[in-house]
């Protein structure tokens, strides 16, 4: 049976990893032994903290318009109404007849001496003996490219529609100790879709439970683990959506990445993360105290 905590990361969960990791996947154990020997002590404080993925799809709509001549066969192929708003977040162009502005038939410019067609540009309708059939026009009259051999034209305004996705994928992390804030960074990882399990609704506040009418305002949270600073980062991230402009759809998800912040006093004073990796695996951060050396 599955329990409230199977996908947190817990000091349980941690020192089994860290047990197993001693033997068996150097790799996903920052530095087994020392973790087996540190984790097994008890924590001097815990913290849980959660990091937040953000990701904001927005869908733009961009048009201008453009006065045009056509042929009317093609005219009557345009659709006039402007197309709905797609399912999806992709790039795709539309043109239309925007009925709106009236739309005028006349007869065509380009071939109002021979309606329909016009002269060979080659052998300007003159076929000359010595050459023989022209090879453009063989012979035969030419049809008004701009009519398309109706003779007669369609002014009116073309709107051109282009819908353009925009995609944000950001991470946040709650301020840490900096002995394990950039490891933490580096493995809360903004372009995986965490598990729907960890959507949450990106808020500033929730409610409280209603007691005799009064209800109380508390920070989201996700299963007792706190955003922290990651809350406002995403926040600030998510209002900085609405300097796009023409939005026709936007859908903004956010999900909760668990993190569990030990520290320890033996056998020296470190700071170790325990989250979950891209992957799912979970990942002993702050070990060893070289990694965090190095990073600084
Ligand atoms: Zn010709
Ligand atoms: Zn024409």
């Amino acid at each position: 049976m599955k329990s409230d905590t199977d996908d947190l990361p817990t000091l349980e969960k941690a020192r089994a990893l860290a047990a197993r990791g001693a033997l068996a996947d150097p790799a996903a154990i920052d530095a087994s032994v020392a973790a087996a020997q540190a984790i097994a002590r008890e924590p001097v404080e815990t913290r849980k903290l959660a990091g937040i993925v953000l990701h904001a799809d927005v869908l733009r709509r961009e048009s201008w318009e453009e006065e045009v001549e056509l042929p009317p066969a093609l005219f009557e192929r345009y659709p006039t109404s402007t197309p709905d708003v797609p399912e999806h977040f992709r790039a795709e162009g539309y043109q239309l007849i925007d009925a709106s502005r009236g739309a005028k038939h006349a007869k065509c410019k380009n071939c109002f001496l021979s309606p329909g067609t016009i002269l060979c540009t080659r052998c300007f309708g003159q076929p000359t003996p010595d050459e023989g059939t022209c090879v453009y026009c063989n012979g035969a009259p030419v049809t008004c490219t701009m009519c398309d051999g109706s003779g007669e034209t369609v002014r009116a305004t073309l709107r051109h529609v282009n819908d353009r996705p925009v995609a944000v994928r950001r991470a946040f992390v709650p301020a840490l100790p900096e002995a394990v804030a950039a490891l933490v960074a580096a493995v809360v990882d903004a372009s995986v879709t965490p598990p729907a399990a960890q959507q949450f609704a990106l808020q500033a506040n929730v409610v409280e439970s209603a007691y005799r009418g009064a209800s109380a305002l508390r920070a989201p949270e996700y299963r007792g683990h706190q955003f922290g600073e990651a809350l406002d980062a995403a926040l600030a991230a998510e209002r900085e959506l609405d300097r796009y402009t023409d939005v026709v759809k936007r859908e903004v998800r956010a999900y909760a990445w668990p993190i569990l912040l030990l520290r320890f006093s033996e056998p020296d004073d470190r700071w170790i993360a325990v989250l979950d990796d891209a992957d799912g695996t979970l990942r002993i951060l702050g070990v060893d105290s070289r990694e965090a050396r190095r990073r600084t």
